[in-house]
């Protein structure tokens, strides 16, 4: 059982971080926030596969003119994600962002800070505190090197300037690329305070190297219940970011939904247990269940069964057969050329 860290919680758009609220899902989009329609396709992706809130980085103030028309028609809350530029912020804010990302480091001074605070106040959002291990301020970098330590420093530090100035409506982030400082900074932080946590491994890599990378970094944390939202970096589509941050909660039980089990195959597989295994849990994906299931697609009847007994419904391979199952009972038979359509028709009954 694990046990979450209690954190304060804060509200982003319609959606609660932190406390008790379920861990959300969040992306980033890659398209030229200056070209709404390509931006709210992404958008559009990443809500369909259960992205709970999306940010967009808006470098000029051409992004800032496409933000009514993305805000508008976003089925999911919007970040803003401004880099340097205050004044660019608070116009994000005034287009009515649903939460505003600055790094208070590259703001420029408190004063430009305080203006931001002021903005985000009026408007009632929150303000994500993004420090990030590649831009950590000069003298704590001098003084403690990029660690742990200097990752939160930097992060205290700007909350207790938010705090001076009865700003409470935060959630941190420390992100770093490696996986172990990531996991240590973090683990500091949320000693150090009680603000919810975006937990991410930044510029984790390709599909394959990042979604490892993010899994053993966001998995950890969250297996020692830290973090409240967290993000999959990807050099790939943010709809894949998406689909991998789902896989990670649901591997924690942390979001319900579908769990597909597949035996590895062996010596004693009798059907190509592969392809079928990659086209039933694309459908599955389709289907959006929200609910536990557990379906089990596995090589032989002598095993198959029995090793996948706790799962709700599934296939076991026979000689140009297969056998259906459920809770580990064997059903009926099934030929070979209508497993795919038949399990699936037994799933949409079961759901
Ligand atoms: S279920 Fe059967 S085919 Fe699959 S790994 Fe186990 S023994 Fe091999």
């Amino acid at each position: 059982m694990m046990l979450r860290k209690e954190t304060r919680q804060i509200t982003v758009g319609n959606v609660k971080v932190g406390g008790d609220a379920p861990i959300s899902v969040q992306s980033m989009t890659n398209t030229d926030t200056r070209d709404p329609d390509k931006t709210l396709e992404q958008i559009y992706a990443c809500a369909a596969h259960g992205c709970d809130i999306i940010r967009v980085a808006i470098p000029d103030e051409k992004a800032v003119e496409a933000l009514p028309t993305i805000l508008d028609r976003s089925p999911i809350p919007v970040i803003g994600d401004i880099h340097f530029n205050h004044e660019l912020a608070i116009q994000a804010i005034e287009k009515g962002v649903h939460c505003i990302r600055i790094n208070p480091g590259n703001i420029g001074s408190n004063d430009r800070v305080k203006l931001i605070i002021d903005a985000a106040k009026q408007a009632g959002i929150p303000i994500r505190i993004g420090v990030n291990a590649g831009s950590l301020e000069k003298d704590i970098k001098k003084k403690l090197g990029v660690t742990a330590d200097a990752l939160v420093e930097s992060a205290m530090h700007h909350v207790q300037f938010f705090e001076s100035q009865k700003f409470y409506d935060i959630k941190l982030s420390l992100k770093a690329s490696s996986v172990p400082l990531t996991i240590e900074s973090y683990r500091k932080i949320s000693e150090a305070c009680d603000f919810p946590l975006h937990v991410g491994v930044t510029e984790a890599g390709t599909a394959f190297s990042g979604t490892i990378r993010s899994s053993i970094g966001i998995g950890t944390l969250l297996s020692e219940g830290i973090g409240d939202t967290i993000r999959v970096s990807l050099a790939d589509e943010p709809v894949e970011e998406v689909k991998v941050g789902i896989e990670i909660l649901r591997a924690l039980d942390l979001r319900k939904g579908p769990h597909i089990i597949v035996c590895p195959t062996c010596g004693r597989t009798e059907i190509d247990i592969i392809p079928i295994a990659k086209q039933v849990e694309a459908e599955v994906r389709n289907m959006k269940i929200k609910k536990n299931i557990s379906i089990a697609i596995m090589g032989c009847v002598v095993n198959g069964p029995g090793e996948a007994e706790e799962a709700d419904i599934g296939i076991a391979g026979g000689r140009a057969q297969a056998v259906l199952f459920k809770k580990g009972k064997i059903v009926r038979k099934i030929p070979e050329d209508r497993i795919i359509s038949e399990l699936l028709r037994e799933i949409s009954n079961l759901i």
